[in-house]
């Protein structure tokens, strides 16, 4: 499997994943259809379904004018609202979208939407706004406990899982985890790593669980550099991994 980025609005990506040997594409997220029919063609691409992972419109606005282009099933969440919607999806395990595909593993990660799921072929993790690389999703109708318990499940994932989130969010998030962390040198790395891929112009992504468990504070709840800090944002003590998780989440949100 071939795996595409098409950037897409202010900071989005319109994955793609395209079958081995093959000109059938899935497409995950499409927000925009312009940019997404100028690759497909410019690539000769054979669309083969459409994939949502939630119902946002930077994830969902291409896929009406996209149906007039091409016709294909749509695949979403079931418990968000996509428009043309074919196939809504809750968690389950192999399930076969196209016979050129191997199946795809389908994770409820409910938090930052209260329907969201991730797409999971093999290693590769298509995970939304959920999990960003050093960050993670606001929330905008799910809870905060149902998003700490999405990237608890996440971050139980194989290590080397590769990471591709919906954002180009990772500088502003590492300055963020930069500012929890001070003393993480993986932090600091990675702060250089990215900012030189990004002059180059090319994405940060994807990320892997390996680095979002050394790098993400949101994954790092229990580590006591991030309780401390914290506790010092919330001005008392935090007394779970929960508690330091909404602290973090605020914060970020007024950072
Ligand atoms: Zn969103």
């Amino acid at each position: 499997m071939k795996i595409h980025a098409i950037p897409a609005l202010k900071d989005n990506y319109i994955w793609l994943l395209q079958a081995e040997n093959s000109a059938r594409t899935l497409i995950i997220d499409p927000g925009d259809e312009k940019p997404l029919i100028q690759y497909l063609k410019q690539q000769q691409l054979e669309p083969a379904a459409i994939l949502i992972t939630h119902q946002h419109y930077d994830h969902v606005d291409g896929i009406r004018p996209f149906l007039k282009y091409c016709s294909v099933p749509v695949y979403g969440p079931k418990n968000d609202l996509i428009p043309a919607i074919t196939h809504p999806l809750s968690g389950m395990d192999k399930l076969l979208i196209d016979s050129e595909f191997s199946p795809v593993s389908i994770i409820d990660i409910p938090g930052h939407t209260s329907g969201h799921i991730a797409y999971q072929f093999a290693e590769n993790l298509f995970c939304g706004d959920t999990l960003f690389a050093s960050g993670c999703g606001r929330l905008l109708g799910g809870t905060a406990e149902q998003l700490f318990d999405s990237l608890t499940k996440l971050s139980l994932l194989p290590s080397g899982t590769k990471i591709y989130c919906g954002h180009e969010y990772t500088q502003a998030n590492l300055r963020f985890a930069s500012v929890v962390e001070p003393n993480n040198t993986q932090i600091q790395q990675r702060i250089i790593e990215v900012a030189a891929i990004r002059k180059q112009g090319k994405m940060s992504l994807p990320s892997t669980i390996e680095l979002e468990l050394a790098c993400n504070p949101f994954l790092r709840c229990d580590q006591i550099d991030v309780i401390t800090a914290a506790q010092q944002f919330a001005g008392g003590t935090l007394s779970s991994p929960l508690q330091v998780f909404k602290a973090l989440r605020l914060w970020k949100d007024t950072f």
